[in-house]
């Protein structure tokens, strides 16, 4: 090795970047902003991981081009960049960088497990069964279910899965036009929703925005010319406005700041109804007063803007005392300008702000920076999350249903799909054995194997939430005791128990059966003819069983023997 010249440290670790760089090793131009952007958020984050998953990701999709004719690895990349911007995790952005190799790529899910570890596979594995294009025609209940059982897993699968759309969303422009606008819409209809229910609002509104422009172009065009129009405007609405609300704000000692925010175009498009003629500034945005301060000085604050603007009656909707679905908290009003321009005034702490701006992401967040309980904070909070997530909608899936599978998944369960969507919830650590009984006892019965996500697996694979298991049967299969080796639920076991026992015994009445056959036949007894008549029965009966079956099965296993049966025949 070289020595170092301290003199020349920069000079040499600049040459040695550059040279590193032609030949492909680790160190990486491409890869230098997401880990600048990983440490403002995570000063002491460990950034070998990142490096490693780029590696790993960048040689898997090596060859492998975007629409745009860009090397693949462009697209995770940006997955995780946006996902870093939002201050997201190591281990969610280790999992972006990876979260298409297992689908277009040999790299399984296994080998993720194996070199990053179960938190990175489980994110994988869940982005992975979240691709859009394999549910295609599915009726939307199904989706609904899909994706928030992939969320119950970790609702970190749910925010890497919008910000992968809101980058093929930023890139549409590469696609033939006709999958442009379908692929927008699906984004409106199902993405843009759920980015609503996780109160991540600064993803929904740039993925409301790209999908307008490429569902709708001349509305879009339309609208932003509106509003950039209207905003030309905004001074001498709001500049009297917002003096006088800074001046009310100080005379009722509340600290906060006024700002003025736009309307992303969609919501104006929406609000307007497509009627952009004249749009007023107080269309085009809103007020924003961030308090420096508790609930209490929220309402202070309302206070003070209705002192300072005319209030409209009946236009506040108080979100601190009732949050939304999405934990969303601030205190709405519309007001009018000392012009009569009507506009809406939003009041908010300093504390409801990123839930308001990132929510759930703001919830990961703060469980990643807190002390040692975070993990507990973080599971509860996931909760509350999902049971909203599970409140939404509940009338697609039936309210039972969810009720019972919130239940199972916060006892630590796994939910299983059929080929069909339809969902078994079944135990943590149960297997493809135990999904084939849970189907029904014959399916299990006469299982052979399992192909688990288009995998081919043996009936012990474990099965984990949101896999696809289809069961391949063989009518001539039967149940083996062997199975109890890896038959994780009471059900199952008793299933094969009962199978394995009852086999057993048949084998075992065949067999006492033609040992006595034999015997009788020495004695010129027809044991065919005996049991026609009836005598089989009745000595069966004597000797205390309710079936024939069972007094040569007992014949057999020696607990009945062969000389007292002869002496009863001989005596019928
Ligand atoms: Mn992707």
């Amino acid at each position: 090795m070289a020595i170092l010249h301290p003199a020349n440290s920069t000079a040499m670790r600049t040459l040695r970047l550059r040279r590193s760089t032609a030949r492909g090793d680790p160190v990486r131009p491409a890869l230098a902003p997401l880990l600048d952007a990983h440490r403002t958020a995570f000063p002491n984050a460990d950034t070998g991981e990142l490096r490693r998953g780029y590696a790993v990701a960048e040689r898997m999709h090596r060859g492998q081009l975007r629409n745009s004719g860009a090397p693949y690895i462009t697209h995770p990349l940006a997955v995780a960049m946006i996902l870093a911007g939002m201050g997201l995790d190591t281990t969610t952005l280790v999992a972006a960088l990876l979260h298409d190799t297992v689908e277009d790529t040999p790299y399984t899910i296994g080998e993720v497990r194996a070199d990053f570890g179960e938190d990175v596979a489980v994110l994988v594995d869940g982005v992975t069964k979240l691709d859009g294009e394999r549910w295609g025609d599915r009726a939307e209940a199904e989706t609904f279910r899909k994706i928030v059982l992939a969320a119950a897993a970790d609702l970190r699968v749910l925010v890497i899965k919008l910000a992968d759309r809101l980058h093929n969303l930023r890139t549409l422009r590469h696609y033939p036009a006709h999958k442009r606008a379908r692929y927008a819409t699906a984004s409106h209809e199902l993405l843009v929703p759920f980015a609503e229910r996780l109160g991540i609002h600064v993803l929904k509104r740039e993925m409301d925005d790209l999908a307008f422009a490429a569902s709708d172009p001349a509305a879009h065009d339309a609208t932003g010319r509106a509003v950039r129009t209207a905003l030309r405007q905004a001074g001498p609405v709001f500049g009297p406005a917002m003096a006088l609300v800074r001046a009310s704000l100080a005379g009722h000692g509340v600290e906060a700041e006024v700002r003025l925010r736009p309307s992303h175009l969609y919501a104006v498009h929406q609000a307007s109804g497509g009627d952009l003629a004249g749009l007023r500034p107080g269309e085009a945005a809103r007020l924003l007063v961030l308090v420096d301060g508790t609930d209490r000085d929220c309402y202070i604050a309302l206070g003070a803007v209705h002192a300072a603007l005319h209030p409209v009656p009946g236009r506040v909707r108080d979100h601190i005392a009732l949050p939304k679905d999405n934990l969303y908290q601030s205190l709405h009003t519309r007001v009018i300008s000392p012009a009569g321009d009507p506009f809406e005034a939003i009041v908010r702490s300093r504390a409801m702000h990123p839930v308001a701006e990132y929510g759930i992401v703001a919830h990961i967040r703060a469980a990643c920076d807190g002390a040692a309980t975070a993990d507990a904070v973080a599971g509860r909070r996931d909760l509350v999350w999902l049971s909203r997530l599970l409140a939404w909608q509940s009338d697609a899936p039936s309210a039972d249903f969810l009720a019972g599978l919130r239940a199972d998944l916060a006892a630590g369960n796994v939910a299983v799909f059929t080929p069909d969507g339809e969902i078994v919830p079944l135990p943590a650590g149960a297997t493809a054995l135990d999904f084939a009984y849970a189907l029904a006892p014959e399916t299990g019965h006469r299982s052979i194997g399992a192909v688990i996500n288009g995998r081919l697996a043996p009936l012990s694979a474990e099965v984990r939430s949101g896999n696809v298991v289809e069961i391949l049967t063989d009518p001539g299969a039967v149940p083996s005791a062997d199975w109890l080796d890896f038959a994780a639920t009471v059900p199952t076991r008793v299933h094969i128990q009962r199978a394995v026992a009852r086999r057993d015994a048949e084998e075992a009445a065949d067999a006492g059966r033609r040992r006595l056959v034999r015997a009788l036949a020495g004695r010129r007894v027809d044991l065919l003819a005996a049991e026609a008549r009836g005598d089989s029965l009745a000595v069966a009966r004597d000797l205390g069983f309710t079936e024939i079956d069972e007094m040569y099965g007992a014949l057999a296993s020696g607990s009945v023997s062969l000389d007292d049966l002869l002496n009863r025949f001989a005596r019928a």
